[in-house]
């Protein structure tokens, strides 16, 4: 598979659906970035390592796709940052490297459902990158480079 992948890009505004109230703020990368996306990247939630400019590295999910639980018609790449952050970084660049993949996209019965789905993901993503292979990716060149 083309995992790890690595890209990078300024976060752009998303839909406005207001993730942010879920407690889930998830940052937007622009179409450019999605469209750079391996052809064998499916839809889904993958987890990695994010950094909001030349910032630490923390740990991430990520959604890619279309979005089913508000019927969205175009392809997104939304990374949530496990990290509170004192401001919105919109406009920002944003590195990332997605390294696993957790599960496929699917539609949810009710927003409480959503958010636990992606606290369940948060947590496996926790998990998974404290294994040796996942961390020693924050050492990677890719995160060395400033932005
Ligand atoms: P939008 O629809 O514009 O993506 P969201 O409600 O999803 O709005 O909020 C996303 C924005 O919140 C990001 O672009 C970023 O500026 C800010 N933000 C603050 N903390 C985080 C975080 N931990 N992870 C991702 N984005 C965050
Ligand atoms: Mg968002």
């Amino acid at each position: 598979r083309s995992l790890p992948h690595f890209c990078r890009g300024q976060v752009v505004r998303g839909f406005g659906r207001g993730s942010k109230d879920l407690g889930i703020p998830t940052a937007n990368f622009p179409e450019s970035v999605v469209d750079n996306l391996p052809a064998d990247i499916s839809t889904g939630i993958y987890y990695g390592w994010a950094r909001v400019d030349n910032g630490d590295i923390h740990k991430m999910v990520m959604s890619i796709g279309w979005n089913p639980y508000y019927k969205n018609t175009k392809k997104s790449m939304e990374t949530h940052v496990i990290h509170t952050f004192e401001e919105d970084f919109y406009g920002q660049m944003l590195s990332v490297a997605m390294v696993g993949y957790i599960r496929p996209e699917r539609g949810f019965n009710s927003l409480d459902e959503l958010i636990a789905a992606i606290h369940s993901d948060i947590e496996e993503a926790k998990i998974k990158l404290d294994l040796p292979e996942h961390l020693k990716l924050k050492e990677h060149h890719f995160f060395k480079t400033s932005v």
